[in-house]
């Protein structure tokens, strides 16, 4: 990705976040010879992990590594990539877009995929922000089979509950639940019944820290001085969309465990006709490769919508007498993109 200024002003799709949400779908979007152009700011929500988990055929590739992959074959394609940051997209009034770039640039987009990922809002618990990523972590998926059988301890909140602990508990006989000054009657006896069966142990009291040694963690120390040595630990962060653009463009939003999310269909739509949000700027749950497949679809369904806005357009100037070589131009790409 470079930082030059994009080279034209109007585009089919202005993507916004190339995660791999936003990738995935500039990726079929560039393969159905749209004009396309990705702006991205260059902070995807796994950046602090060492590996990426999960994503079949590439498990264990550094994300970094991964995403310059993608950009590499989304940018083949034709796509035109760029480094900065989307500060507004606000519609022409024609029901295309405009879209506002923090370097000042601006462009015009007849549609827009917003896959700008969410933001994790880590427990105020000091040595977690240091050591999030590496070994504070929250995923089972993401990072759990690398951390097997060692000394896990796990945040309780009431946000998060008992589940994490559960999770861990398939992947290490030591886990430790750590109440964090929550009252044991907080827990339903159910949970305290759950954890027993799991082999979890609780500790109850207020945390003061988490404890490192060098660059590894090496414990959890309570107000009261005690400590307990873990070389992992858990926390379940307050996962927040980056959201603003969509909620400026008047996109509804749906309550989720998670907390409020724009609320899309299947295929990514939001509430506001020409604007899709995929990954995890529309859900909490998407891994890298729900992100990708959401992204797919966004692509694909794009690419169908205006195709066939492009035809009727044209369909309707031939039904009105005035069909002209430009008629004939949009109705060859169209039956080009079908591969027909
Ligand atoms: C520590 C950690 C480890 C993880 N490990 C794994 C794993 O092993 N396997 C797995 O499947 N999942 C993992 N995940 C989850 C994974 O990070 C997400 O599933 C994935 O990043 C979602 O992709 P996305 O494209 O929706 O968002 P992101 O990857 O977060 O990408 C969003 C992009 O949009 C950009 N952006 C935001 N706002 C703007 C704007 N206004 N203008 C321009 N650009 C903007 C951001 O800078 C970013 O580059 C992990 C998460 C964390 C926190």
């Amino acid at each position: 990705m470079n930082n030059r200024q994009h080279a034209q002003d109007a585009y089919d799709v202005v993507v916004v976040g190339a995660g791999a949400a936003g990738l995935a779908a500039a990726l079929i979007l560039g393969r159905s010879r749209r004009s396309v152009l990705v702006v991205d700011a260059g902070e995807p929500r796994n950046a602090p992990a060492a590996h990426m988990h999960g994503y079949p055929s590439r498990d264990g590739m550094p994300p970094a590594e991964f995403l310059a992959e993608v950009r590499r074959e989304v940018a083949a394609y034709g796509v035109e990539l760029v480094r900065d940051r989307v500060t507004a997209a606000e519609p022409d009034g024609s029901g295309a877009f405009d879209v506002d770039l923090e370097d000042g640039g601006r462009a015009h987009a007849r549609r827009l995929v917003i896959a700008t990922g969410l933001v994790d809002e880590l427990p105020d618990l000091p040595g977690v922000a240091e050591r999030w990523g590496h070994d504070v972590i929250h995923c089972p998926y993401c990072h759990g089979w690398e951390v097997r059988d060692e000394a896990i301890g796990v945040l309780y909140s009431k946000a998060s509950g008992i589940h994490q602990a559960l999770l861990f508990s398939r992947l290490s006989d030591d886990v430790t639940l750590f109440l964090d000054g929550a009252a044991e009657d907080d827990l339903p006896d159910a949970d305290w019944q759950l954890l027993a069966a799991a082999g979890v142990s609780v500790v109850s009291g207020k945390l003061d820290g988490l404890v490192v040694s060098g660059d590894a963690l090496s414990g959890v120390r309570l107000a009261d001085g005690r400590e307990f040595a873990r070389s992992v630990f858990v926390v379940a962060p307050r996962m927040v969309p980056r959201d603003a653009l969509l909620i400026a463009l008047g996109a509804r939003t749906k309550e989720t465990p998670a907390g409020p999310f724009v609320d899309v269909d299947p295929v990514g739509l939001t509430s506001v006709p020409g604007v899709y949000a995929v990954g995890n700027a529309a859900g909490a749950a998407e891994q890298v490769v729900n992100a990708a497949s959401a992204g797919y679809r966004a692509g694909a369904t794009l690419n169908g919508e205006l195709l066939h806005a492009d035809l009727e357009r044209v369909a309707e100037r031939r039904r009105g007498g005035v069909f002209s070589a430009e008629g004939e131009r949009a109705v060859a790409r169209a039956r080009e993109a079908h591969g027909a």
